[in-house]
């Protein structure tokens, strides 16, 4: 069968209502935040049950046609976008199916945006600790499928440790069913926690049980200015008993000028600080957070750790130091082109890395804009170099290879990650071929191989 007979069969065996050869309704599928990669395909198919997800996987399995799968196309490697794939976006698999506050559970359908599932779960009186930028557009069934983190992961953990199972569409269209929400399952080996991180390589994930937890009865979020990474990595250390820490990011001072220049984003501070921590504490006892911020702020202070330091004192003033931190990416954009990276190294090790990665692109690019930032209590800095001020943006951009070779080895020289959060797409598939040991690589092939054999799932994603 040709693939305009492919593209015929899905059109008459699917719903009128979940597809669409329509450019305008297509077109913003194929763009994506970075604009770094356009996306083409001849048709969207928009399932709303995961019976649809069945009969198109089918038709494609059957004529070898490969499918590309996207949720809320915030994916920054380039995973989601089509090149000439049929495109199988799970948006319209938008139900909740089942809640529970006694078994602190929810299953959600994939193309639930996480907003609504934190949303739904703070009607029941219960959290859902995931929290992304992009939370208002990213999907349950992406975030499992990048295994996201964002910024609660110093408490809760990544995606997948937030979920009991998902449901999935194999590459042949079997049904995988592992919603149970139990605590305690040990049959085998956790297919589950296979499609998750898989990056839609494995499975389309059409569903997840996801984890539920107690709100806290209060919290509390601080600015902290601090003389360096050294000094935030101490304070770190300081403040993380007592399992109430739920946010410590890294902030530079170039990226409060940065995002400072954005409309209604102020700098708490009437001084100027080399480095900042945004932090929050959640609490659950009797204590006053204010006095509990108040007290070990001023220990620190005592220490030499805390330069300067703003504790929230409303809804507002904490949402606006959180925006401080999450529209650092958006605030480099006005700079022109900037090389980025996400990476994770050893807690302990993140000064170094900030430290030698700075020292190595400045030496190879003078006058390159660093701006390290993000997730220290992770280990997971956001490496993002703009380019000079002098040159052009294709003149720096044609520099990427050789300068991600030098983050990338200090990355390895410190037993680190080349992708903490983000994946690998197909933006890192080469350094992933040629960084992961022979036998990461070799099961990962020996996987992809055994559950879908003939290459139809997002094809060029990953491996
Ligand atoms: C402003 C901004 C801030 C961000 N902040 C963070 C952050 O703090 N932490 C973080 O981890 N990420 C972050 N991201 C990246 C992104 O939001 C996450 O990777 C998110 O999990 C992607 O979800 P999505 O639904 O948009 O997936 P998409 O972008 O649509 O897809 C991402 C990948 O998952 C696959 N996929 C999607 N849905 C499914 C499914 N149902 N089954 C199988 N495969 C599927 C796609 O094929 C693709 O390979 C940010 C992005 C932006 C734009």
């Amino acid at each position: 069968m040709t693939y305009a007979q492919v593209v015929d069969a899905l059109k008459s065996a699917l719903p009128t209502k979940t597809w669409t050869q329509d450019k305008g309704i297509i077109e913003p599928y194929l763009r994506e935040w970075r604009g770094r990669w356009q996306g083409v395909t001849s048709i969207l198919l928009l399932p709303t049950s995961t019976a649809d997800v069945v009969i198109a996987v089918k038709i494609c399995a059957t004529h070898k046609t490969p499918i590309a799968i996207q949720g809320g196309n915030t994916g920054l490697v380039g995973g989601q976008m089509p090149q000439g794939e049929i495109l199988l976006s799970t948006v319209r698999l938008n139900k909740i199916r089942d809640k529970s506050a006694d078994n602190l559970h929810m299953i959600c359908e994939a193309g639930v945006t996480l907003q609504t599932v934190q949303e739904a779960a703070g009607e029941m009186g219960l959290k859902f600790p995931l929290s992304l930028a992009s939370e208002g557009s990213c999907t349950i069934g992406g975030n499992l499928s990048t295994n996201a983190g964002g910024v609660h992961v110093v408490k809760y953990g990544t995606a997948r440790q937030l979920v009991f199972g998902v449901e999935a569409v194999l590459a042949d269209g079997r049904i995988y069913d592992g919603l149970n929400p139990l605590r305690k399952d040990n049959t085998g080996y956790d297919l589950s926690q296979l499609l998750m991180g898989a990056e839609g390589t494995l499975g389309i994930i059409t569903a997840a049980s996801v984890k539920l937890f107690p709100q806290p009865k209060d919290n509390i979020r601080v600015m902290a200015a601090v003389e360096s990474p050294a000094k935030a990595l101490r304070l770190l250390n300081m403040v993380r008993g007592g399992n109430r820490l739920c946010m410590f990011e890294l902030i530079p001072r170039l990226g409060m000028d940065y995002v400072t220049q954005m409309p209604d984003h102020k700098d708490p501070f009437a001084d100027k600080y080399p480095w900042y921590v945004l932090l929050e504490w959640e609490f659950n006892g009797s204590e006053s957070p204010q006095e509990f911020a108040e007290n070990i702020l001023e220990a620190a202070a005592e220490n030499g750790l805390v330069l300067d330091a703003v504790i929230a004192n409303s809804q507002a003033q904490s949402a606006a130091l959180l925006a401080l931190r999450e529209n650092l990416s958006a605030a480099q954009k006005p700079i022109g082109t900037t090389i980025k990276h996400d990476i994770s190294v050893p807690i302990a090790k993140v000064p170094s890395f900030i430290a030698r990665a700075n020292k190595a692109v400045l030496r190879h690019t003078p006058n390159c804009r660093p701006l390290p930032f993000g997730h220290l209590g992770d280990g997971n800095i956001h490496y993002n170099i703009g380019q000079p001020e002098t040159m052009q943006p294709e003149a720096f951009m044609a520099l990427e290879p050789e300068i991600n070779d030098i983050v990338y080895d200090i990355v390895d020289s410190l037993g680190g990650s080349i992708s903490a959060e983000h994946g690998i797409g197909i933006l890192k598939k080469q350094q992933l071929s040629r960084r992961a040991s022979p036998a990461k690589l070799q099961m990962m092939r020996q996987i992809k191989t055994a559950l879908d054999p003939d290459g139809i799932l997002n094809p060029r994603v990953l491996l």
